[in-house]
């Protein structure tokens, strides 16, 4: 049973002027589809083509580096779609409200240290929200890695991220990457992040 694209439960231009079309057709269309056949090809024949995702994350270190890159970019950008939708933004309510001003004392706090992984993740990576034995926590990786892998410097359970590769925001963005990872909050779907959190827990 071989990966496939996740469809996008929303238009290609439905984040403008957050997020533009024509960036989103080629991150999904033609970026993800890359990840999705490049790992398929990866794993054709071997014991990896009946597991997860996510359990493929989970034992990267036993797969070679192919299935890391792509196994990584499959998991990471169908999560992105998913945390991300029109008319979104605003603040998490409810249990995960509480657990970010727990964690980081507010809000305001929060975003700071997210917007501060994202800025200095040096070349290509993501920055992360997880659940690490039980509490929120924000970190960053290198490339197509996640917070899921074993050789993750910081690993927990990811439930928000944002794609800081220069293809997420090179079109509309050119080299500012701080105004891209500011125009991400109006464009957070918290109702996905909220229920990503509830499950991790
Ligand atoms: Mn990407």
């Amino acid at each position: 049973m071989a990966f496939e694209l996740p469809k996008l439960t929303y238009d290609y231009n439905a984040l403008e002027p957050h997020i533009d079309a024509r960036t989103m057709e080629i991150h999904h269309s033609k970026h993800h589809q890359a990840y999705v056949t490049n790992l398929n090809n990866a794993i054709a024949g071997t014991d990896a083509e009946k597991l997860s995702i996510e359990d493929i994350c989970k034992n990267i270190s036993k797969y070679p580096m192919a299935v890391r890159n792509n196994g990584g970019g499959h998991y990471n950008h169908a999560m992105f779609w998913t945390i991300m939708a029109p008319n979104a933004g605003g603040e998490p309510t409810g249990d995960l409200a509480s657990a970010i001003n727990e964690t980081f004392g507010s809000f305001s706090e929060f975003k700071t240290q997210f917007a501060n992984a994202a800025a200095t993740r040096f070349g290509s990576g993501w920055a992360w929200l997880i659940v690490k034995d039980g509490k929120l926590a924000v970190c960053s990786t290198p490339n197509q890695d996640n917070p899921l892998m074993d050789v993750a410097e910081v690993k927990g359970a990811p439930i928000l991220g944002i794609d800081v590769w220069e293809h997420a925001y090179y079109l509309n963005y050119q080299n500012r990457r701080p105004d891209y990872v500011g125009a991400f909050w109006n464009v957070i779907n918290w109702n996905q992040v909220a229920a990503n959190f509830k499950a991790a827990k």
